[in-house]
């Protein structure tokens, strides 16, 4: 389980996230939804330390740090705790000048300390799972946006994180693309793999939680399944999950 608490991310007078405290279950998808600037991403890039929250506490399936600014984590801990989650970000973020392969071995060999012909194996099945094992060697500017977000899941899983975290996966994708980065992710969520994702597509988001979490300035409003979130006597959230797509 991956556990915030108490959590507060102040950005100069912006105060952006509001001693949040979630339970983000084991197994199980949790979907971020809230209206543009409510703090969504930057949730997210607490997760996984990408921003580092001024205060509280964040523990992860026992793992716990605890944030103070008069006593900065150690880079060490930091590391160790990237390690253990694995983001997707809008923009794939690949290395343009590594090949589809090299990019998928990256995190294993210089993170994990994995012998390169392992991690050139793994990362091959991986490759299969996603469907683009014959773009093994291609660079990302060769492939589609959604070949590249594929891939870009596809290395996020080779680090074997305990959670995976995707931050508005399809937004930059036309909608002819978006689908087969959707349907991945679909795959992923009935492998049960333990997933965070922040996305404005309600349908999507529908059909996928477990959990949904409604965020609005930087503090948790409502939380639930779909259906209690959708029935909570909430007429603006109600709406928000029928006509944002
Ligand atoms: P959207 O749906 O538009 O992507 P969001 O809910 O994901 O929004 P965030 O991206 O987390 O919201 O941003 C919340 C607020 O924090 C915004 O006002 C944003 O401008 C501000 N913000 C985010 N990151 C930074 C940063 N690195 N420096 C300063 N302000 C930031």
């Amino acid at each position: 389980m991956l556990q915030i608490k108490n959590v507060s991310k102040q950005y100069e007078e912006l105060k952006v996230l509001d001693q949040i405290n979630l339970n983000i279950e084991s197994n199980q998808t949790t979907v971020i939804i809230g209206p543009s600037g409510s703090g969504k991403t930057t949730l997210l890039r607490c997760m996984n330390l990408l921003a580092v929250p001024d205060s509280g506490e964040i523990d992860l399936n026992g793992t716990s740090l605890i944030f103070d600014p008069k006593a900065p984590i150690q880079r060490k801990k930091v590391i160790d705790f990237r390690k253990k989650t694995g983001m997707v970000f809008q923009g794939f973020n690949l290395f343009s000048h590594r090949t589809v392969i090299e990019n998928i071995m990256e995190g294993p060999v210089t993170v994990l300390k994995k012998k390169k012909q392992e991690a050139r194996e793994e990362g091959i099945l991986l490759l299969q799972k996603v469907g683009l094992e014959e773009k093994a060697n291609q660079y990302p500017r060769q492939l589609s946006g959604g070949q590249q977000q594929r891939v870009a899941i596809a290395r996020a899983l080779a680090m074997k994180p305990e959670v995976l975290l995707f931050d508005e996966p399809t937004s930059a994708l036309d909608p002819e693309l978006e689908i087969e980065v959707l349907e991945m992710i679909k795959t992923l969520v009935q492998e049960q793999y333990t997933i965070v994702i922040v996305t404005h597509k309600m349908a999507f988001a529908k059909e996928i939680s477990d959990h949904i979490i409604f965020l609005e300035q930087g503090k948790v409003v409502k939380q639930g399944s779909y259906s209690e979130l959708y029935h909570s006597g909430n007429e603006r959230i109600s709406k928000f999950l029928t006509t944002l797509q």
